[in-house]
């Protein structure tokens, strides 16, 4: 660490997750890519301490690089580590302000809220962690879905948030994506969906979540076969039914720098098939290689991207 520069603890522990296959996402995504633990601009200031005479949130640490920068150059980067391009942890409302046109968005759906169809308890009821969500992050669910212009075009988009119950899909996300889906359809516009889930489909709503996974997917199929575009965009973490169904189903699949992708977690995956995992296993870059996804692209520029890519597809 340089001089002058004020130490700075490194971001507190997440809090709890709701199910193995997300903790093991966190862990994973935290050692490697960050997680919604590593957020910078949080609700309460996570990962931001007071040091005595520094203002707080002046210097933050890189869980990329472990570098202390200087806040308002990550700022500047949308969250991105100017020493490592190690990418922050976004909530869905900044990622909306960062990819649209000021003052453009409008939101659709916004009054769908959870409800517990299978009175679920696991470390505490349901119905009480929906609540302590939406206190924590500011929605209802973990989804935001709406219209708005990119560079002047105009797009149906959808965001999901990790932050809220890891960015599950339970029947909220799922409608609500499924409506979007349609509404882009039936304006004719192009489809953005920005993907982030540690928690692929959520456990707690039983089996209403594991069909919002065909819900979506074939509302993108009509969408697909009337001649629609969809871009998904991958971000730390895309995991389990997320990743297994509309997350995957873009015409042009791009993904942030070293997010974490895959189904199963590789932790999961070694301890059933016993051998050892390559290398980079399941992040963007493995899996650009491998022909998953199409591109990568740095946050800085992901909006400039989907205009040319709305262009270059003629819609
Ligand atoms: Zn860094």
């Amino acid at each position: 660490m340089s001089e002058g520069k004020p130490e700075i603890p490194a971001a507190p522990a997440a809090p709890d997750t709701t199910r193995p296959a997300a903790q093991e996402a966190a862990a994973v995504g935290a050692s490697r890519a960050g997680t919604a633990a590593d957020e910078y601009n949080g609700w309460q200031g996570m990962g931001i301490r007071t040091k005595r005479g520094v203002p707080a949130g002046l210097w933050i640490r890189c869980p990329g690089c472990n570098s202390t920068v200087f806040r308002k150059d990550v700022d500047r980067l949308m969250g991105v580590c100017p020493e490592c391009d190690y990418h922050w942890y976004v909530s869905a409302r900044n990622r909306l302000a960062q990819l649209l046109d000021e003052g453009t968005f409008e939101e659709w759906f916004g009054d769908l809220k959870p409800c517990d169809p299978i009175e679920f308890v696991d470390k505490i009821p349901y119905k009480d962690r929906i609540k302590r969500e939406q206190q924590r992050t500011g929605l209802k669910d973990a989804v935001l879905v709406g219209m708005g212009m990119i560079r002047g075009r105009r797009v149906a988009i959808g965001v999901t948030d990790s932050a809220y119950m890891m960015g599950s899909m339970g029947s909220v996300v799922g409608e609500k994506l499924a409506r979007l889906v349609e509404q882009a359809q039936k304006r004719d516009l192009p489809l953005i969906i920005v993907s982030g889930s540690g928690g692929g489909a959520r456990m707690q709503e039983g089996m209403l979540s594991l069909m919002q996974m065909a819900k979506t997917s074939a509302a993108l199929a009509r969408f697909s076969a009337s001649g629609g575009l969809y871009i998904s965009v991958l971000t730390n973490p895309t995991m389990g039914g997320v990743a297994a169904s509309f997350a995957s189903l873009g015409d042009v699949v791009i993904a942030e720098p070293k997010a974490l992708i895959g189904f199963a977690g590789p932790r999961t995956i070694m301890a059933t098939i016993r051998i050892e995992l390559p290398k980079g296993f399941q992040t963007s870059e493995f899996l650009l290689e491998h022909g998953f996804i199409d591109r990568i692209v740095r946050r800085p520029a992901l909006k400039t991207e989907l205009a040319r890519l709305i262009d270059y597809c003629g819609k």
